[in-house]
């Protein structure tokens, strides 16, 4: 008798799973099929100032003493190592232009943001949370809370999810708009490896990368109930088990990725205008 035929299971980086609910296509062609998507320098950038921003708030947490000069370092660093690819003709923007935004954004971050917060964790390590998506498809979310910290204000814990970009910040204020699923995912997967309850509101920290350097945070509210549902609703999970399950991964021609800069499948794609 033959062994029972099982679909093999995938292992999915936690940090990517919220692109599955902005174009499921486009996530499948990248993480799935692996299409290579080479990045402008304003993502590089955006890369480098995560990479200073974490140096610095890892060190207030480990008391190692790092200082804003030395996480502006770690970014530069990172803007000039090879690893960090990107394409330089897509983006308006030059090196040295691109260096000079980010070190007044991390210094900033660093002097006036990040003192303000009682982080309890950054880029923590998650506990793999396993996905049954029937029919013997298990999908495992494994990896870090990339660019995010986890903390702690009262007696409440919550996530605060740090997004640069050109648009991060609007009339003052994080832009929140599509960041639910993100939150969502590590709010689930602070509790499944914790085995403690996120007991307070999610928080953008936004930091604009185009024009004058600013920093500003929003509020994201219920992101693990969008996730796995509820009150007979189903979640984004629900959604997401299915796709795996049928191998139908659905175009989303009005996603703010849908342009040949940003997404790799765009060529053979036949959904967008
Ligand atoms: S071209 Fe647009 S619709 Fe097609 S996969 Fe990319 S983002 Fe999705």
């Amino acid at each position: 008798m033959n062994a029972p035929e099982y679909l093999p299971s995938l292992t999915v980086r936690a940090s990517s799973w919220a692109g599955l609910f902005d174009c499921a296509y486009r996530w499948e062609g990248i993480h799935l099929l692996k299409l290579r998507n080479v990045v402008g320098l304003r993502a590089a950038l955006g890369t480098a100032i995560h990479a200073g921003t974490a140096v610095f708030d890892q060190s207030r947490l480990d008391g190692t003493g790092l200082t804003a000069d030395d996480a502006a370092g770690a970014m530069v660093d990172t803007l000039r190592d090879p690893e960090n690819e990107f394409d330089p003709t897509r983006d308006d923007i030059t090196i040295s232009e691109a260096e000079r935004v980010g070190l007044t954004l991390v210094s900033k971050y660093c002097i006036e943001v990040s003192p303000r917060y009682d982080f309890v964790a950054v880029e923590m390590e998650t506990k793999p949370l396993d996905i049954d998506c029937g029919s013997g498809v298990i999908v495992r979310l494994t990896g870090t809370m990339d660019r995010a910290r986890i903390r702690r204000q009262g007696d409440g814990v919550g996530i605060a999810d740090l997004k640069s970009g050109s648009a991060a910040v609007q009339k003052g204020a994080a832009v929140t708009k599509g960041h639910g699923p993100q939150i969502g995912t590590y709010e689930l997967l602070y509790e499944h490896t914790t085995g403690q309850p996120i007991t307070d509101d999610a928080e953008i920290i936004g930091l604009k990368t185009k024009g004058a350097a600013e920093i500003g945070t929003g509020t994201i509210r219920n992101a693990k109930r969008v996730m796995v549902g509820g009150d007979g609703a189903p979640g984004l999970i629900e959604f997401a088990a299915e796709m795996f399950k049928t191998g139908r991964f659905y175009p989303n021609p009005k996603s703010l990725l849908c342009s040949e800069k940003y997404c790799p499948r765009y060529a053979t794609c036949r959904f967008h205008d």
